[in-house]
């Protein structure tokens, strides 16, 4: 039997540390490979999941996932490698100066809407699940996406930036409202 991994909840503490970056001789480890899966099974399990920072399960280390299958589904200028795309202790390495206000919500955040002013163009760079160095560059859903989970890894929230927060239930979301 496999247990659902718990997404934790704006009010946890452990989403406002600054998360710990992850010694490269541990990639390949039980551990850190157990805790991208659980990332994925947790980002699965939502609908609306396109990301997941590693401490949105709780566990305060420097990794964040995003699901390919969703960001084909969002973004048709979207690159796919074939897999979700892992970032081990990511930075960014680079932003665009010009910047557009973005629509955001949040699987911590529940149920809350808002936007964000988020850089067009970002670049990461880090380590795969594979222990090899990757640097990304991207635009738009991407992009924000970037921005969104390495702010996660510092301990801040979208709801830190963002204007315009609404509450819409899910109820509300499949209405179409
Ligand atoms: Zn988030």
């Amino acid at each position: 039997m496999t247990t659902m991994p718990h997404i934790v909840q704006d009010g946890d503490s452990v989403l406002r540390e600054c998360a710990q970056t992850v010694p490269l001789k541990d990639i390949s480890s039980v551990k850190i490979q157990k805790v991208i899966s659980d990332m994925k099974k947790a980002m699965d399990s939502q609908k609306d999941g396109v990301a997941i920072a590693a401490p949105q399960i709780g566990v305060p280390l420097r990794i964040f996932v995003v699901s390919d299958k969703i960001m084909k589904e969002a973004d048709k200028e979207y690159k796919s490698i074939g897999r979700d795309l892992v970032f081990i202790n990511p930075e960014i390495t680079k932003l665009s100066r010009d910047k557009h206000e973005v629509e955001e919500g949040c699987l911590s955040v529940r149920w809350k809407y808002g936007k964000v002013s988020r850089s067009i163009k970002a670049t990461v760079s880090g380590y795969n699940e594979l222990g090899e160095k990757v640097v990304r560059g991207a635009s738009g859903l991407l992009a924000q996406v970037f921005q969104h989970e390495t702010d996660h890894l510092d301990g801040v929230l979208f709801i830190d930036k963002a204007f315009d927060v609404q509450d819409i239930p899910p109820e509300d979301l499949e209405n179409g409202k």
